[in-house]
């Protein structure tokens, strides 16, 4: 049990590796639970309540033992146990020990199916399942509050007042652990939704959106001037039309990564278009030692084996640096490093221009 606790919490960086765990810990609550509820009910030959607890603990350890597979179905079989345990108890017992405040737990686990995966589609109809709860808890209610139906078993205002206590503090914890699931797995799809809307996918270097949006900002507020450059892979067809378009793929992939280790000079990459890239430095570093970075940079891609199952392949970049002053217009900066580029490429390709 505990090997599998820590196995599933191993694997809960996507969001189902995290309904697993935290389904599977709610089912060991569950059953500890029921437990105490069976030592209770058995000390006092409750026998319809410890039959329902033992139906219970039967599922719970079933489901301990042997993992939880589909969430969804444990979810209903759990649903069904807690409202009739309810309902049970609450006939049986009387209102005062509270076990109707489980009718406001079950109202958040009605939402669990719009939750339990990244793609699940919203409850349909919520606000019928919530008037049938507003339904059992006003039948409840007037059946054992008005006297109509008599409570069978007679328990003492401690034990009264124990059992509300409990029932209370576990309802709680239980609506605080729904909402903290739902808002968890809402910032999840948040994050993302940003992710998509600022990277791209294939290189996982920020889109051009992005790269723009860092350099709006930059100027909004007021740096003075920073320099940037665009990158273009030589002769990137033939590499499509030698390997395919999906070892295209990888190369570019392969070339973005080692773009990504300039980040810890602050020089940030983008994905342009197709295999071009536009790289930003720092405010603070000066034209030359940017040029002076780019060319190692292009030597080490000239050096770099590009792999694809036993092929290596060699390719070379060429690139057009310029730099963005306060006085100049952003556009004319990027248009510059494109003219910078266009000459690098008629001078032979491999080639850094400024
Ligand atoms: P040059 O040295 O003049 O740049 O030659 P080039 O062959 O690289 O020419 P160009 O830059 O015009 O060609 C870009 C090619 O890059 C064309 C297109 O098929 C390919 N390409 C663009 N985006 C992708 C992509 O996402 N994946 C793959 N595999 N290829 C792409
Ligand atoms: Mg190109
Ligand atoms: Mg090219």
């Amino acid at each position: 049990m505990f090997s599998k606790i820590i196995n599933l919490k191993k694997n809960s960086d996507t969001f189902e590796g995290k309904v697993k765990f935290v389904t599977y810990l709610a089912n060991i609550t569950l059953l500890l639970m029921h437990l105490i509820y069976l030592g209770y009910y058995l000390y006092n030959m409750f026998i319809p309540l410890v039959l329902i607890d033992l139906a219970s603990i039967l599922l719970y350890l079933y489901y301990s033992i042997n993992g939880i597979k589909n969430s969804i179905k444990f979810g209903i079989q759990t649903y069904i146990l807690i409202l009739t345990h309810t309902i049970l108890a609450t006939i049986l017992l009387g209102w005062k020990p509270g076990f109707y405040q489980w009718l406001y737990a079950l109202v958040c686990a009605f939402f669990l199916p719009s939750f339990s995966n990244i793609n699940s589609k919203p409850v349909k109809r919520p606000i019928y399942m919530g008037l049938f709860y507003v339904l059992i808890f006003y039948i409840l209610a007037t059946l054992v509050n008005g006297g109509y139906v008599k409570t069978i078993y007679h328990i003492s205002n401690v034990e009264n007042r124990v059992l509300f206590s409990i029932n209370s503090f576990l309802t709680f914890m239980t609506i605080m652990a729904f909402t903290f699931f739902y808002t968890t797995r809402e910032k999840m799809s948040i994050d993302i939704l940003k992710y998509k809307a600022d990277f791209d996918l294939l290189t996982g270097l920020r889109n051009r959106n992005a790269m723009n949006q860092i350099i709006d900002n930059r100027i909004d507020n007021g740096e003075k001037s920073f320099p940037l450059a665009i990158l273009d892979i030589d002769l990137f067809k033939s590499i499509n039309d030698t390997y395919g378009h999906n070892v295209g793929d990888i190369v570019l992939r392969d070339l973005a990564s080692l773009l990504k280790t300039m980040e810890y000079k602050d020089i940030i990459s983008s994905r342009w278009g197709g295999e071009e890239f536009l790289i930003l430095g720092p405010t603070s570093m000066s034209k030359k030692e940017f040029v002076d970075i780019l060319n190692s940079f292009r030597e080490l891609v000239e050096k770099y084996k590009f792999k694809n199952n036993n092929d290596n392949i060699n390719l070379t970049v060429s690139i057009g640096v310029s730099k963005y002053t306060a006085n100049s217009l952003i556009k004319k900066a990027i248009n510059d490093a494109d003219m910078n580029l266009y000459k690098a490429k008629n001078n032979g390709r491999n080639k850094v221009v400024h």
